[in-house]
């Protein structure tokens, strides 16, 4: 089953006929709602863009080589990080030489497209990810990020949505560093009516993976998501205890995890750059979960590094409680950025 089928609520009856994939999942708020959160949450990043934007373009009328060299720094400046922000001006400089002339008026809208063209590129891979779990297994995520990304949190918010929507979910306590991590995680698990698996604070994190597959498996659960320390010293350590991790889980559960989803922060801009690079090159990540875009004018980190890393961007974070975790929808993204596309 794909991931996102997840969210799909249990048939009434196992002959029904399933649905066609649903669009959007039923277990996120719906509608105007749904959309006004996400413009409230991304609220700083669209504002520092615009005022940044009117800046660069006031007093001229055409999109000249000055006008470009300051959106530059705009998209710079918004954290879009600068190999995506070089990308993006050499498409609105190809467009210039071929229209010849661009009035600034026009620089929005062009803006808003090379965005939108840019991050559908960067998410074309996202027919192939969510590996079909083997029928009856249940679906393994293992959530990986440096101290404080939102790795808990995150699982927290994934496990009421998930219980929600009737799955049972596992969560496996293998950020076994703090006793406090394992308790914050206990309460979130309680919350959400999910099984979370334990050991003492210390233990082995593959020991708990294992312990929670095991216990996972033997009970029919149909997610897991097994947290884990980001407290990790160099790079040669994150790689082996990951491996490590992910060995054990093979053994309970052949082709687990299937999923490896790295939480940044996006609040830190150029740090969640250096993290991507640094967690991608000791495991392999295969989604993205982008935490704390509500309260930050950095909200150009996602389209930065979805394109930098070509790994698709699955959630979002938006504020603190159990709905502000959104599948992330490039669409949507872009209209509460740039308004709909009719204005
Ligand atoms: P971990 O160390 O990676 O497990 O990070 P935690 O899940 O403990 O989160 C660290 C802090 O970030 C906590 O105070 C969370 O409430 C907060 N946090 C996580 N996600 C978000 C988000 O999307 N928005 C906001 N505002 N805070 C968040
Ligand atoms: P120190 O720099 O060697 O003093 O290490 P710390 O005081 O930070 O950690 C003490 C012990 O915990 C060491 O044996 C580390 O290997 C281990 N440790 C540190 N970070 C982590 C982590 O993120 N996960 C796990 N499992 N162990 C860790
Ligand atoms: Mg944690």
């Amino acid at each position: 089953m794909a991931f996102f089928d997840m969210f799909k609520k249990r048939p009434a009856q196992p002959a029904e006929p399933q649905a066609p994939a649903a669009q959007a999942p039923a277990a996120q708020p719906a509608g105007e709602e749904r959309a006004g959160a996400l413009d409230a949450g991304l609220e700083k990043t669209k504002t520092g863009l615009f005022s940044k934007l009117a800046r660069a373009v006031a007093g001229r009328t055409t999109v000249d080589a000055d006008v470009l060299d300051d959106l530059e720094e705009v998209l710079i400046t918004s954290d879009v990080g600068v190999e995506t922000t070089v990308a993006i001006i050499r498409r609105i400089e190809q467009r210039v030489a071929r229209d010849k002339y661009m009035s600034t008026a026009e620089l929005r809208r062009i803006l808003r497209e090379e965005i939108a063209a840019l991050l559908e590129e960067a998410h074309s891979a996202e027919g192939s990810f969510g590996l079909d779990a083997r029928e009856g297994e249940p679906y393994v995520v293992m959530v990986v990020g440096v101290n404080g990304a939102g790795k808990t949190t995150t699982i927290g918010k994934l496990a009421a949505q998930l219980t929600r929507m009737g799955r049972k979910v596992w969560i496996g306590a293998a950020d076994t560093f703090r006793a406090a991590a394992i308790d914050q995680l206990g309460v979130w698990a309680d919350r959400a009516g999910a099984t979370m698996i334990r050991q003492e604070m210390g233990s082995d994190p593959a020991s708990v993976a294992f312990d929670t597959l095991s216990s996972a498996r033997a009970n029919g659960a149909d997610v897991v998501l097994i947290d884990t320390a980001g407290r990790l010293h160099n790079k040669i350590g994150l790689m082996n205890e990951l491996t490590k991790i992910r060995n054990v889980m093979q053994k309970v559960i052949p082709g687990a995890p299937h999923e490896v989803m790295l939480v940044l922060d996006g609040s830190t801009g150029q740090n969640a750059f250096e993290q991507a690079k640094q967690f991608t090159e000791a495991t392999q990540v295969t989604s993205l979960a982008i935490t704390k875009l509500d309260g930050t004018a950095k909200g150009g980190v996602v389209v930065g590094i979805s394109d930098r890393f070509r790994i698709p961007v699955r959630y979002i974070g938006i504020g603190e409680g159990v709905d502000d975790l959104r599948i992330f929808d490039r669409k949507e993204f872009v209209n509460a950025l740039f308004g709909d596309e009719k204005n």
